[in-house]
C-alpha cells in the first residue's frame, strides 16, 4: 500500500469516545481511517491506567458510563463487558454525609421525623413520586415550606459547589447545568437514574483499544493534527497536499483557527491524586464538598471499579478558568449567548470547506456525556456513509 496521504480515505482528529466510535464506524465501511491524537494515549478524557501502586485511576477525572439509550449501551458492549453498579454520591455538609441528588432519604436525614413526614407529603402532592425537579424551579414554588426545602438544598448542595466549579452562582450559569442534578422525589439514592450504568469491566482504555483495533484504522498518538493539516478558505491540506476525504474534528474549534477571534472560554480542573497506604479512605466512590474546601469532590477509585487492593488512591478536583497555557486542558464549555456567538463565528469558517465535520464535547462546545457522544458519532457516520 502506498505511503502518505493517498493511503487514507478519512481522517479523525482526536481519539476520545467521539473520534473512536466514528473511526470504527467508517473503518467498517471499508474506508482506510487515520486517527490523529495529540496526547500520547487514546481514550480522550475517559482514559484510565493503573497508577504506580496498581490502582486503576481515571487520569482526567471519574467517568461512570450511564445511559437510558440501549443503542449506546449495546454499541459499547461490542468492545467491553461491564462491571455494573448503581453509582451513589454523598455530600459532605459540615461533616455529615447526605445522599446527592437530594432525595426523600436526604430529606429524612436533614429534618426531624414529624417535619420530614409532612414535607415529604407536600413534595409528593406537588410533584408526584419518582419525579425530578430542578433546584431553580423548586425555589420558585408557591408553597413557602417547599421553598424552605429548596433554600436548604440551594445553600447546602448547590451554591458553594457551583461557585467553585464555575466561578458563578447557580442563577448565573445555564440552568441545564444544575438541572443535571435535580431534587428527586424518590427514595433512589443513585446519582443517575438511567437503566444502564457501570464501568467497562477491565477499564476504559482496553475498551478503546478494542474499538480502534481494526485493520482499516491507523492511530498516530503524540500527533497534533494542526502540525499536519490546515483548513483554508475552501479546502483541507494534509501533509502539504489537498485532502478530499471526510475529516472529523473533535478538538476545540477556536484552536483550529489559532484563536483568531479570541479564545472560547472553558473551565478546567487540576487533579490532585494521592495514594494512601490504607484499605479505605471515605467508604464511598465520590464525596462532594458542598459547603467547604477549595476542591469540589474526592473520588476514591476502588469504589468505582470494584478493585480489591490493600491500599487506595483518591483524587481531589480543583476547578479554574482555562487560559490556554501550556499543559492546561479545556474540560467544560461554558454555555451562554456570548460564547455561543463566538463559537458560531468559528463554525462559519468551515462553511466553505466540504467534508469537514465537528463532533464531540470540544468541537461542538457542548456539555455532553459519554452516551450522547456515542449516539452522535453513530448518527454522524450514518450520514457520511
Ligand atoms: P475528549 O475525550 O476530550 O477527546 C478529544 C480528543 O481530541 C482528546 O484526546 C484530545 O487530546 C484530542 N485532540 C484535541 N485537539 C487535537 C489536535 N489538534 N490534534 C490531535 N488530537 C487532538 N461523561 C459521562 O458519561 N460520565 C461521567 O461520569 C463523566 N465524568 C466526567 C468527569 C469529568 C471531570 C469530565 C471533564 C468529563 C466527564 N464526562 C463524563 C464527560 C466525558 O468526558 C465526555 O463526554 C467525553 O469524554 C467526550 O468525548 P470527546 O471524544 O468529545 O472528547
Ligand atoms: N452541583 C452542585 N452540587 C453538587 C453536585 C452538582 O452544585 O453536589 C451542580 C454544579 O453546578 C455542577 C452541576 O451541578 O457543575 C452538574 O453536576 P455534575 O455532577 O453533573 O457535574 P460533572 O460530573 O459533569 O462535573
Amino acid at each position: 500500500m502506498k505511503e502518505g496521504k493517498r493511503m487514507f480515505n478519512s481522517i479523525i482528529i482526536g481519539a476520545g469516545i467521539a473520534g473512536s466510535v466514528a473511526a470504527r464506524e467508517l473503518a467498517e465501511t471499508g474506508r482506510k481511517v487515520l486517527v490523529l491524537e495529540q496526547r500520547d494515549h487514546i481514550g480522550g478524557n475517559c482514559y484510565d491506567e493503573p497508577d504506580e501502586h496498581g490502582i486503576l485511576i481515571h487520569k482526567y477525572g471519574p467517568h461512570i458510563f450511564h445511559t437510558r439509550e440501549k443503542r449506546a449501551y449495546d454499541y459499547l458492549s461490542r468492545f467491553t463487558q461491564w462491571y455494573e453498579f448503581g453509582h451513589e454520591v454523598v455530600a459532605n455538609v459540615h461533616g455529615a454525609l447526605i445522599p446527592v441528588p437530594f432525595n426523600l432519604n436526604t430529606l429524612h436525614m436533614v429534618y426531624e421525623k414529624e417535619k420530614a413526614d409532612a414535607l415529604e407529603k407536600k413534595l409528593i402532592d406537588a410533584f408526584g413520586m419518582e419525579t425530578r425537579v430542578p433546584i431553580l424551579k423548586l425555589r420558585e414554588h408557591k408553597d413557602p415550606e417547599i421553598r424552605q426545602i429548596a433554600d436548604y438544598v440551594y445553600e447546602n448542595i448547590f451554591l458553594h459547589y457551583t461557585m467553585k466549579q464555575w466561578g458563578q452562582t447557580p442563577e448565573e450559569i445555564d440552568p441545564s447545568v444544575t438541572g443535571r442534578v435535580p431534587v428527586l422525589i424518590s427514595y433512589d439514592n443513585r446519582y443517575f437514574q438511567e437503566p444502564y450504568q457501570g464501568m467497562p469491566l477491565k477499564g476504559y482504555t482496553p475498551m478503546f483499544e478494542a474499538m480502534l483495533n481494526h485493520p482499516n484504522i491507523t492511530v498516530q498518538t503524540g500527533t497534533d493534527a494542526r502540525r499536519r493539516m490546515s483548513f483554508t478558505e475552501d479546502k483541507v491540506l494534509f501533509d502539504g497536499g489537498p485532502f478530499s476525504g471526510e475529516v472529523i474534528y473533535t478538538g476545540p474549534l477556536d484552536e483550529l483557527f489559532d484563536c483568531r477571534f479570541g479564545r472560547l472560554p472553558y473551565r478546567s480542573l487540576d487533579f490532585d491524586f494521592e495514594y494512601l497506604d490504607q484499605e479505605d479512605y471515605q467508604g464511598h466512590s465520590v464525596v462532594n464538598y458542598t459547603v467547604s474546601e477549595d476542591f469540589t469532590r474526592i473520588t476514591e477509585f476502588k469504589y468505582l471499579t470494584g478493585q480489591k487492593a490493600p491500599g487506595t488512591t483518591i483524587v481531589r478536583e480543583y476547578p479554574f478558568a482555562y487560559t490556554g497555557a501550556e499543559g492546561e486542558i479545556p474540560y467544560y464549555a461554558i454555555a451562554n449567548e456570548e460564547n455561543e456567538k463566538l463559537y458560531d463565528r468559528y463554525k462559519k469558517l468551515l462553511d466553505r470547506i466540504p467534508n469537514v465535520w465537528l463532533l464531540g464535547r470540544l468541537a461542538e462546545y457542548k456539555y455532553y456525556n459519554i452516551d450522547a457522544m456515542v449516539l452522535k458519532a453513530l448518527r454522524l457516520t450514518e450520514k457520511i456513509k
